[in-house]
């Protein structure tokens, strides 16, 4: 063994130890450091002959790297929809990067850490209050739930022609209806070979909503005169954190040929309280959905999960086998993460969640969702008071989506958001909703609270004054 490889090895423990101290320090002090930075790096740094040892290594992270990474897990930071970590799922997550274990099969000689996410999943399901009609996996995040939801609606929608796309490639055109799609589908699109500006798009529902509108979605169904088609519907825009009224489309299921999808990467956890359960009501009878974990649940990146019902193993496992066998036996017996997701190789994904889950329960999720929300209208509420602020679109969940009032000041949106961002002090996303130049902030970390929103509206107020 080489020199340095060996003096770390003997050294495992001391090395560990430094980084969970490192990590500490970083935790410990999430509310001090910036939520952003100007720093940067000399990229041209050779690679050394000698290793430095892992101790060394660490000393050049700290200098060097360190001071690029932002409070990104921290409580305020509410740009895109970015959760933080919690406890336990830290502590699964380093257990997965410890135990490393290439999560494939329930049912092998090889190890069956696959049993893990299946009962990840299972407790995913109850939390969620799901059947277990579905079966699901880990990815790296929506956009490749996404990508793989869709992906065997696109073979479900050959076998509607007697045809094998994985096989043979696509030969139709595949319909795909949609209201207002996360990009991550549309790149979805593109990555699968459906193209993604070959979509038809379904009108939203009249007034200040992005819900697809059911009479034009069934009037777009009659244009198809009969063909078969992909829905792609939402849990939770990002915008406004809408939602298309699943009841209704799980009517228009009972007379059209489709497959359902629905995106509720963030919008999906509604479901784990009582008073927001309404908005996934008939969610059950998708074919295929997307969750996040990285968000809403606190876990860190990269972690996703696509359900996809049972029924459709069999198109699943044609769209992403391996090996060109045919399958050996009963696919849910003989089941392999290999033959039903993009990736070969795969980390325990599942951990971190699992930990999660077993540590704080359906109550401390249900609590995490329902602060989010409260938090959500707190802030909405003192935009409001100040007066200077509008809303974009009320809020209906973690989302608040507003602008400087008055559309004399759009041209200065951007540059109060900049101002804002460059404090450090928040993040927030820029966006445009309905025509107008806005501001997205998203609520979804665990550890945001009442004395955030207080600090923010300062930095606002104080934002105001110099612009
Ligand atoms: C964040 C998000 C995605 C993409 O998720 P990644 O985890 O970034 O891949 C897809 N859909 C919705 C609704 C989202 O909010």
């Amino acid at each position: 063994m080489n020199s340095i490889l060996q003096h770390d090895l003997n050294d495992f423990e001391n090395i560990l130890e430094k980084a969970k101290q490192q990590g500490i320090n970083f935790l410990n002090n999430l509310e001090n450091i910036p939520t952003s930075n100007k720093n940067k790096i000399d990229l041209k740094r050779d690679l050394n002959e000698l290793g430095l040892g892992s101790v060394e290594a660490m000393k050049e992270f700290n200098e060097r790297l360190a001071p690029l990474l932002v409070s990104s897990p921290g409580p305020r930071y509410w740009g895109f929809v970015t959760g933080g970590s919690t406890p336990a799922s830290i502590a699964g997550d380093w257990l997965a990067s410890v135990y490393d274990q290439n999560a494939q099969s329930i049912n092998s000689q090889g190890g069956n850490s696959a049993l893990i996410e299946f009962e990840t999943i299972n407790l995913l399901l109850q939390l969620l209050e799901l059947p277990d009609s579905f079966l699901g996996g880990f990815v790296t995040g929506a956009t490749m739930s996404n990508f793989t939801s869709l992906a065997v609606a696109r073979q479900w929608f050959g076998k509607q022609f007697g045809k094998d796309f994985a096989k043979n490639g696509i030969s139709e055109t595949i319909n795909i209806l949609t209201a207002t799609p996360h990009s991550s589908s549309i790149k979805s699109l593109s990555m699968l070979g459906i193209g993604s500006q070959n979509y038809t798009v379904v009108k939203t529902i009249e007034g200040n909503r992005e819900a697809l509108d059911i009479t034009d979605l069934e009037a777009k169904i009659k244009a198809l005169n009969g063909a078969p088609f992909i829905l792609i519907s939402s849990a939770g825009t990002v915008n406004t954190a809408d939602f298309d009224d699943f009841e209704s489309i799980f009517k228009l299921k009972e007379k059209y040929k489709f497959w359902w999808h629905i995106d509720g990467a963030f919008g999906g956890f509604a479901a784990v309280s009582e008073k927001y359960k309404h908005f996934v009501k008939g969610w059950e009878n998708a074919d295929s959905i997307t969750i996040d974990c990285h968000k809403w649940l606190n876990v860190p990146y990269e972690s996703a999960f696509y359900l996809i019902k049972k029924e459709h193993i069999n198109m699943q496992i044609e769209t992403f086998q391996n090996s060109n066998a045919p399958y050996l036996g009963n696919p849910l017996e003989n089941f392999n993460y290999l033959n039903i997701v993009p990736e070969n190789s795969r980390r325990l994904r599942a951990l971190p969640v699992w930990f999660s889950l077993v540590a704080y329960g359906k109550e401390g999720f249900c609590d995490i969702i329902e602060k989010s929300t409260l938090l959500a209208l707190h802030f909405a509420n003192a935009l409001v008071d100040d007066g200077r602020f509008e809303l974009l679109a009320p809020i209906r969940l973690n989302n608040v989506c507003f602008t400087l009032k008055g559309n004399e000041n759009q041209d200065k949106v951007n540059e109060f958001l900049k101002k804002l961002n460059d404090t450090g002090k928040v993040f927030m996303t820029p966006t445009v909703y309905q025509n107008k130049k806005g501001i997205r902030a998203s609520f979804v970390n665990w550890r945001t609270n009442e004395e955030d929103i207080r600090i923010v509206i300062q930095e606002m107020i104080t934002i105001l004054s110099q612009i």
